[in-house]
């Protein structure tokens, strides 16, 4: 039986049809929540997803504002533009579109952010907390598959979750949320051994290494759930056609635009797993999603001292 498609846009919209209710709330008491996105240099991808967190900012009535940087910018150019918006009341939400170009020093950049402020949850207090087990502003994709997993009634606890990839964006915090919530955790990396004697062994399978197709269908524990975080980008004709024997559709699709988006596991994995994110519409939307939780978790915070609801449940 094919896997249940866990669908990230469905539960994308749950999230904001309960955020349009808080912020009518905030609204009303005379706060507006304030997102600040900080975007340096000229990155086609970055561009992309900072343009998608601005929409959905006005989308959802959040002040947003924009502050494109050259791509020449010093460490303490940024830095002082990061002291400006920490001291600014009406940004509840700072965001440094990573990656940032090399001659910057991207930690001091996301230590000098006020963790009170850091919707991205990558400041070394916000990662602390969520070390610590008491977590309060967290890392958007792996809050994301959470929020994912929960609104889908699947329960981790007691599984054998294996996470592959240990970024400090996705990876590492995924692993410690799995763990928060009673998972047995394995993380993999590219210097592990066999990989896929490890995911075969897993109940659920986090993949966030950025390799189209890593994992195939023989890599998969029948019934798993599967969730695929990766984003890549394919243009050869053969992996295409490899990629989507199975969806003539999507082979279709790709012959049609010369590229398709891809995961970072086989499309026929949905032949084997018990439930599986698409890619694109599975992880990727409830990124944004989950920006936008924070930024209304920040404003309420700062404003009522009162947390938000939405994604605090474990
Ligand atoms: P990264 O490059 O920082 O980290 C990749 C990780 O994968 C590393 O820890 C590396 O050890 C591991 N890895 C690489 N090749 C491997 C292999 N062959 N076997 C096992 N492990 C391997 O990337 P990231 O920022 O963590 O992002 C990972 C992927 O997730 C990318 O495709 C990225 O585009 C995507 N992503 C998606 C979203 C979303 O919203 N859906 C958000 C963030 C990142």
């Amino acid at each position: 039986m094919p896997a249940r498609i866990l669908s990230g846009l469905a539960v994308r919209d749950q999230i904001y049809a309960e955020l349009r209710r808080e912020l009518d709330e905030l609204l009303q008491a005379g706060h507006q929540p304030g997102l600040a996105a900080v975007l340096v240099g000229e990155h086609p991808a970055s561009r992309l997803y900072v343009r998608n967190k601005m929409a959905a900012c006005q989308q959802l009535g959040i002040l947003s504002e924009l502050h494109e940087l050259p791509a020449d910018t010093s460490t303490a150019a940024l830095l002082e533009l990061v002291g400006e918006l920490n001291a600014r009341d009406e940004i509840d939400g700072i965001l440094v579109q990573l990656p940032l170009p090399p001659q910057i020093e991207t930690g001091r950049i996301l230590e000098a952010i006020d963790p009170a402020k850091d919707v991205d949850g990558f400041h070394p207090l916000n990662l602390g907390r969520l070390l610590e087990g008491r977590p309060e502003l967290v890392a958007c994709t792996p809050a994301g598959v959470m929020e994912l997993l929960r609104r889908y009634h699947i329960s981790v606890a007691g599984l054998h979750a294996v996470v592959v990839g240990r970024s400090t964006i996705v990876g590492k915090p995924m692993a410690l949320l799995l763990l928060q919530a009673n998972a047995t955790v394995t993380v993999c990396h590219s210097k592990t051994r066999d990989l896929a004697a490890i995911t075969r062994q897993a109940d659920l399978v986090v993949v966030a290494a950025g390799r189209a197709a890593l994992l195939g269908p023989d890599d998969i524990q029948p019934g798993a759930v599967v969730v695929d975080v990766g984003i890549n980008t394919i243009t050869d004709a053969e992996q295409a056609a490899l990629l989507f024997a199975r969806y003539p559709q999507r082979l279709e699709e790709f012959r049609a635009r010369g590229r398709a988006l891809v995961g970072d596991v086989h499309p026929d994995v949905a032949e084997v797993a018990g439930a599986l994110t698409p890619v694109p519409g599975g992880v990727g939307p409830l990124t944004v999603a989950m920006l936008m939780v924070n930024t209304v978790r920040a404003a309420r915070r700062r404003r009522l001292g009162s947390l938000h609801p939405v994604g605090s449940r474990s």
